[in-house]
């Protein structure tokens, strides 16, 4: 608990940065606060970049998290549009790609992610997409409007959310997967083969188990992609093959990093004055020894409040389960804990009608839950993990029952 910060610094104006700003004030944190991102828009959320941003309208300032105004009526200094290129852990100083270096007490890295790059010939076309920030939402949506057949790169959570999307707007898809099921590091078996099949009954085709060697155009645009034993053509492709953690700034100051910035529960970095959050962070999580990347909203807004309660100087923050959500179609995935703890699991619903959840056991104790448009299962079950409360799986199973019945 630090109690005597005077300057905190906080490198990234993102979901994570933005809410530790935030939250530093609702604590009554009275030092000075500066928040330095290199995106032009204030704090905003990324979620409805692949979802309703692709379908509808697209407009930035609806997707801030706070106005504008908030940061400067908290006193807040914002400095958008900034780069931030070193730190001097020494000096306690970072340096910006362009005007005076700012000195901290406590610095608070939330530079986030990356998308990954598709590391084959041709990546570089008009008409490759990558979905990370509001620009990029803005020149794939410019794009969407002239295709008519989008190849996506990737069967993970964007992927699908995209394809989602286009075939709402008429597009074809084809998603093309390296692996032969689709969610691979999220979902269990059986809601990996629901979305085949959701996606699939939208018209969407897979290509899955396969991999892309190269990307070819025509006038420098895109045309086709390049597989092991076809050419599938295309005049849109969208990468999505996952992100990377920013931490190239945090391993020139020789923080420790692995995946992404190791941190401890409060988000304390190898440097007891720098702190990490967000999805650039390698984090420990509950019911796990090993510490995790965990890329999701909830994940950097539990940090974010954590590290503000550290910062502060308050009680901790309680830690939560690991939990996230997607929106496809008509359908809202909901999952909590890891589904890649359970040992045992049953279903609950009908997976027929697009209405059930899959329960995860490990040692008799639910470690997870995965709900296809069952908000309530989902919020039942979410609470039964983090309090790890008895259940009997058999009652629970039983959709004629209450859930609240299988609650021992
Ligand atoms: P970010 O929000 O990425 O913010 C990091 C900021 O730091 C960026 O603005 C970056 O430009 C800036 N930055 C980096 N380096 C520097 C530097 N050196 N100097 C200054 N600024 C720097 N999560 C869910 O839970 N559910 C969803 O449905 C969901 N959908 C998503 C859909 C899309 C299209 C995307 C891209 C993400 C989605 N996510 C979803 C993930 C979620 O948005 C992220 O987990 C969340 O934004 C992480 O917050 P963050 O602050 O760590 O990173």
């Amino acid at each position: 608990m630090v109690s005597n910060a005077k300057r905190i610094v906080i490198v990234g104006a993102g979901h994570a940065g933005g809410a530790l700003a935030a939250h530093l004030r609702q604590y009554q944190f009275e030092g000075s606060i500066t928040l330095v991102g290199s995106e032009e828009l204030p704090p905003y959320q990324r979620p409805p970049l692949s979802k309703v941003c692709l379908t509808g309208p697209l407009n930035p300032d609806e997707l801030l998290l706070r106005p504008e105004s908030f940061y400067e009526q908290k006193d807040i200094d914002l400095l958008l549009g900034t780069q931030v290129i070193a730190i001097d852990r020494g000096k306690k100083q970072v340096s910006l790609a362009a005007g005076a270096p700012i000195n901290y007490d406590f610095l608070v890295l939330a530079c986030g992610a990356s998308a990954r790059e598709l590391p084959v010939a041709g990546a570089q076309l008009n008409g490759v997409h990558h979905l990370r920030t509001v620009d990029d939402a803005t020149r794939l949506k410019a794009t969407l409007k002239s295709t008519a057949h989008l190849a996506i790169i990737g069967g993970g959570v964007i992927g699908l959310e995209v394809a989602a999307s286009a075939r709402e707007m008429g597009i074809n898809v084809t998603i093309i997967e390296q692996q032969d099921s689709l969610l691979t590091r999220l979902a269990s078996p059986d809601c990996s083969r629901f979305f085949k099949q959701l996606h699939e009954s939208r018209g969407v085709d897979f290509l899955l188990g396969a991999q892309v060697y190269a990307l070819h155009g025509d006038n420098g645009n895109v045309q086709s992609v390049q597989l092991q034993d076809q050419i599938l053509p295309c005049d849109a492709v969208l990468v999505g093959i996952g992100s990377s953690p920013n931490i190239s700034l945090a391993q020139q100051a020789g923080l420790s990093c692995n995946k992404g910035v190791l941190v401890d529960h409060n988000g304390i970095t190898s440097d007891p004055n720098i702190l990490a959050i967000g999805d650039m962070t390698q984090r420990p999580v509950l019911g796990l020894t090993e510490s995790i990347c965990l890329e999701s909203v909830p994940s950097a807004l539990e940090q974010a409040k954590i590290a503000a309660s550290y910062l502060a100087g308050r009680p901790a923050a309680k830690e939560q389960n690991p939990w996230f959500w997607s929106d496809q179609y008509d359908i809202k995935y909901q999952v909590a804990g890891l589904p890649s703890l359970s040992q045992e699991s049953i279903m609950r619903g009908d997976m027929e009608t697009g209405s059930f959840s899959i329960f995860h056991f490990a040692d008799e104790q639910l470690v997870a839950v995965e709900s296809i448009n069952a908000p309530r299962d989902f919020m039942m079950a979410r609470k039964a993990i983090d309090t790890k409360q008895s259940i009997n799986p058999e009652l629970l199973a039983d959709n004629t029952k209450e859930f609240k019945a299988a609650l021992a």
